[in-house]
């Protein structure tokens, strides 16, 4: 079992009184950015030369990637911003934000002038100072059309990626008045780095956002995504303007960010904590830490996140096992282990067990599959969600497989983060030493937005086709009409 329940905590924080130069700074940066055409390839080179010229004013080293990108108006091409501090020793820390915008006539205050906005304050602050880690900050180009931007920075530094101790990732954060902290198990132990600040509340899980921060959890490095409880009313519209933001709020981010990156990049502990472990005959991981710490697994290159030694036994044949285990100031010990495990003739989880008695909630029915297809196709994150009526008067055991790797005692909703390609997800309910519930999937996994759920470039001021209205024959204008109820409904539906 793993330590903690992987469901939200929250808690309880006090205010603290905002300079009023802070929230003073911070609007003028959102009202000059909302200025800039930011439409990713179309026209966003001032707002990338501006963010290059605050970063350079604040004595970072300034690096610019560009990278291809389609538009409205066909190819194009657009740039990170990133501004570098070197630090003392080992390690970096990221903190980022997209500067793009959803559509031509979106403003995008909240979503992302912001985040960019907090992110430059904080490069302000800590221009000064020496730390022993070095500092990325990183503006990206590209999110609202498919995470391009954290794509092509992570593709282009494969190097830097185990490099990175930490990612901070700002989405979002001036709007309503409450501030959350997003992360995954695996990664819980950066929220101690996040010192008290008004109004937030930490979610450990996925929760309803897609953002740049999921590039980095693709890669399993650790990162949180910081968002406010805006909601979605005014983002993406033309109304995300900076009247509707909550500047304090903004600026109590700004606080938060900089002792976090503070705490994570000052720190002159470098000790990484020690990790031995094996793998039994059976196929039993089993592993200790020198320290208590969170540990995880990456079997076979999916992140089965944080479970206990002894919890995952692989099934024959040849698995490489990675155990990660960090402390609080985010130093990892990595044991990589070879495993081979000899075929006893153990029956597979499938063998002879019909569906019955416990669910997969997103299986598909037979009805979808003919649909869509023989199998689901999905984003590395896979929620290992079951459905068992009277599991908890009957004393019934799950325990789930993926692709045959069994983890003893599931809970419930548990994340694994998924190489590409096919995964296999069995259930079984386990009373009494018997199986008495069963039920299996099979889905394809590929990279974010690398599959047919393209992303386009949504632009905003396009309106519905109008119905030809010149006298046709019946049969033509029911097929006009069709097509355009067809055009009008996929139209509308690129527009959310
Ligand atoms: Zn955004």
């Amino acid at each position: 079992m793993s330590a903690d329940p992987p469901s939200p905590r929250i808690v309880g924080l006090s205010a603290a009184p905002t300079r009023a130069d802070d929230v003073d700074s911070l609007a003028g940066t959102i009202g000059v950015l909302t200025d800039y055409r930011r439409v990713p390839g179309l026209d966003d080179g001032p707002a990338a030369d501006y963010i290059a010229g605050r970063l350079e004013e604040y004595g970072y080293d300034i690096q610019q990637e560009t990278f291809a990108v389609e538009t409205d108006a066909g190819p194009g091409a657009t740039r990170n911003v990133v501004g570098i501090k070197k630090g003392a020793g080992q390690g970096t820390v990221v903190v980022c934000a997209h500067y793009d915008v959803y559509g031509p006539d979106c403003p995008g205050a909240d979503d992302n002038a912001a985040g960019v906005a907090v992110m430059l304050e904080v490069a302000r602050a800590l221009r000064t100072e020496s730390l022993n880690r070095s500092v990325c900050f990183i503006a990206f180009s590209g999110e609202e059309v498919g995470l391009l931007g954290s794509a092509d920075w992570l593709e282009r530094h494969a190097n830097l990626r185990e490099e990175i101790v930490a990612a901070v990732n700002l989405d979002c954060v001036a709007r309503g008045d409450e501030l959350r902290v997003e992360t995954l198990p695996q990664y819980r132990w950066m929220l101690n780095a996040v010192p008290e600040f008004p109004a937030s509340n930490h979610q450990i899980g996925l929760g309803l956002l897609g953002g740049d921060y999921r590039r980095f959890w693709e890669y399993h490095i650790p990162a949180v995504q910081i968002t406010d409880n805006g909601g979605y009313v005014l983002r993406h519209t033309r109304n995300d303007t900076p009247e509707t933001l909550n500047f304090p709020l903004a600026a109590s981010c700004t606080e938060a960010v900089t002792g976090m990156v503070r705490t994570l990049a000052a720190t002159d502990d470098t000790t990484s904590p020690a990790v031995e472990g094996s793998v039994d005959e059976d196929g039993t991981i089993r592993y200790a830490v020198s320290e208590p710490s969170i540990t995880h697994l990456i079997v076979d290159g999916t992140d089965f996140g944080p479970l206990a030694s002894g919890q995952v036994t692989l099934p024959a044949g040849q698995h490489t096992v990675r155990v990660i285990a960090y402390d609080a100031a985010g130093n990892r010990g990595v044991l990589d282990l070879e495993a081979d495990v000899p075929d006893t003739g153990r029956d597979a989880p499938g063998s002879g067990h019909r569906p019955g008695g416990v669910s997969i909630p997103w299986k598909r029915t037979e009805e979808d599959l003919k649909k869509y297809g023989m199998q689901h196709y999905v984003t590395p994150f896979v929620s290992l969600s079951y459905d068992c009526p009277g599991e908890e008067e009957t004393g019934t055991r799950i325990d789930g497989y993926v692709d045959g790797i069994r983890i003893i005692g599931l809970e419930e909703g548990h994340i694994v983060v998924h190489a590409p390609g096919n995964h296999r997800y069995e259930v079984a309910a386990v009373a009494a030493g018997t199986v008495v519930g069963y039920d299996e999937t099979a889905y394809l996994v590929g990279r974010m937005y690398d599959n047919p759920m393209t992303h386009y470039i949504r632009d905003s001021s396009v309106q519905e086709e109008t119905i030809r209205e010149d006298p046709l024959p019946l049969v033509p204008v029911a097929c006009v009409l069709a097509a355009s109820l067809l055009a009008i409904g996929y139209l509308f539906s690129r527009r959310r």
